[in-house]
């Protein structure tokens, strides 16, 4: 069995202090996880400081993007390369935000895959459909060349990760349905399935996002195909990013 993952991102929220402080926090809820496998993604400032609170903990650290070159005159830009040497271990790829207010093609994000993979660093690809292309029963169409797009010239999924977003449960309290979230994992393993079948181990964890919240999780977790969440605006309190980790843990546990 794969083992379950919360990541939570932290978006551009959380100063310095504010991260610090819900760290030790989480860890200090959570003290009685083994099952579930926890990664923060704070915003490139903290990094540093958040690897050095969990460096001797389970928990993991992640970044919410990263360029693809690995050095240059990129004003702004973090490489894989520098995200690798501060002990960071996953980065997010192809986030809903990033593709639709930063407008980044799946060129740029498959640049960013193959860069972030050869630093070693475990890659989650996210994916997901507008409600206007899921209105217009598109939603086959675009997960499938979002998969094809973004990992062209892959040919090892050692550390990759999918993540399946529908933007339109992004942070509006929408959930998808239980029907849609099983449907869209099954396609995007199946397609995962086809594309590395040459590779003996397949074990690409899927996970959901959108709109997860300490209400809906339970539910949420027993859907067939899904192996743990990436979380927004519900990994930004104490309450309720430690008690998502804990009912999933139980579910993981069949308590
Ligand atoms: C996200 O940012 O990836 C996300 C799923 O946000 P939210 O949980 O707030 O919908």
């Amino acid at each position: 069995m794969k083992r379950p993952i919360i990541a939570g991102n932290w978006k551009m929220y959380k100063t310095l202090s504010e991260g610090q402080s819900f760290v030790e926090n989480i860890v200090n809820l959570t003290l009685d996880i083994d099952e579930v496998q926890v990664i923060f993604c704070p915003p490139f400032p903290t990094l540093f400081h958040i690897v050095e609170i969990l460096k001797n903990s389970s928990f993991k650290v992640g970044s919410q993007n990263c360029h693809w070159e690995i050095e240059g005159a990129f004003t702004g830009e973090t490489s894989p390369k520098m995200l690798a040497s501060l002990g960071v271990d996953f980065v997010l790829l192809g986030h809903s935000e990033r593709r639709h207010i930063f407008i980044e093609p799946d060129e740029w994000i498959n640049k960013k895959v193959q860069a972030a993979m050869s630093f070693g660093l475990s890659t989650v690809l996210c994916i997901g459909e507008t409600l206007q292309k899921r209105e217009n029963g598109l939603t086959e169409i675009v997960l499938t060349e979002q998969l094809q797009k973004g990992l062209m010239g892959v040919d090892k999924p050692e550390k990759l990760i999918v993540a399946y977003e529908p933007v339109w449960a992004i942070g509006t309290g929408v959930v998808a349905e239980g029907k849609q979230i099983e449907e869209a994992h099954e396609l995007i393993s199946n397609w995962l399935k086809d594309k590395f079948k040459k590779n003996e181990v397949i074990e690409i964890p899927v996970l959901y996002g959108g709109s997860v919240n300490l209400e809906n999780v339970e539910d949420l977790v027993s859907i067939p195909g899904v192996d743990g969440f990436l979380i927004g605006g519900a990994s930004l309190k104490e309450e309720s990013f430690s008690g998502i980790i804990h009912k999933v843990e139980n579910y993981y546990k069949g308590l």
